[in-house]
C-alpha cells in the first residue's frame, strides 16, 4: 500500500499515518518530522531550512524531492509507505509520480483530511513545535490553500483521491480511510 496523508497543520495526520503505517506494517514518512530532526541535530540540512520551517514556509521543491527519492529506494520501503507531508506541491506530485513510474510503481490513494481552518487553528494552539508560533502558522494555512490544495485536482483526475471528514475522533477518521480503501 502507497498512501499519502495530505492535511494542514492540526488535521491530525501524523496520528493517522502513524496508524495506517500500523495497520498496514509500512513505514511512516513524515517530512516534517525528518526536517525538525534535522534542525534539533544541527546538520547541514538542518541548518538550511530552520529559517523556512520557523516562518511557515515551503522548503525548496528541489531539495524535498531529492530527500524523497532517496528515502524511498531505501530497503524497508519496498512493499510500501505512508507519506506524511509531502508532496504538497503540484511539482512535487508530479516529480513524485515520475520516479514512482520510474520504479514500475505507483501512489494508490491520496486521503486528504478535510476539517475547517478555525478548527486547524485552535488544535495548533496546544503545539509547540519550533513553526507553531502565531505567524508560522498563519503562514503554513496560507501555504496549505495556495499550494497543496490545488494539488488535490491531480490526484482526484486520476481517481485517486479520498476526502476524509478530519473532524472526528482519530479512530472514526482511521475508520472511514480504511473504508475508502476498501
Ligand atoms: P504541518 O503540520 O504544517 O502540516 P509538517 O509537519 O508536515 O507541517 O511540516 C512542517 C514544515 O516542514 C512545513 O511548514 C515546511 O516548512 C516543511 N515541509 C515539510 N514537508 C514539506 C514539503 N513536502 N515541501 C516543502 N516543505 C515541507
Amino acid at each position: 500500500m502507497r498512501l499519502i496523508v495530505l492535511g494542514g497543520p492540526g488535521s491530525g495526520k501524523g496520528t493517522q499515518s502513524q496508524k495506517l503505517s500500523k495497520h498496514f506494517g509500512i513505514p511512516w514518512i513524515s517530512t516534517g518530522d525528518v526536517l525538525r530532526a534535522e534542525i534539533a541535530a544541527d546538520s547541514k540540512l538542518g541548518q538550511e531550512v530552520s529559517e523556512t520551517l520557523a516562518k511557515g514556509e515551503l522548503v525548496p521543491d528541489t531539495l524535498m524531492i531529492n530527500f524523497i527519492k532517496q528515502r524511498l529506494q531505501k530497503s524497508d520501503a519496498s512493499h510500501g509507505w505512508i507519506l506524511d507531508g509531502y508532496p504538497r506541491t503540484a511539482f512535487q506530485a508530479e516529480e513524485l509520480d515520475f520516479f514512482l513510474d520510474s520504479l514500475h510503481t505507483r501512489v494508490d490513494y491520496a486521503v486528504w483530511l478535510e476539517l475547517p481552518t478555525h478548527t486547524l487553528i485552535e488544535r495548533s494552539e496546544y503545539r509547540a513545535a519550533i513553526d507553531d508560533n502565531p505567524d508560522a502558522l498563519r503562514r503554513r494555512i496560507e501555504m496549505l490553500a495556495e499550494r497543496t490544495v490545488p494539488m488535490l485536482e491531480y490526484y482526484d483526475y486520476r481517481q485517486r483521491l479520498l476526502r476524509i471528514d478530519g473532524n472526528q475522533l482519530p479512530d472514526d477518521v482511521k475508520r472511514d480511510i480504511l473504508a475508502g480503501i476498501g
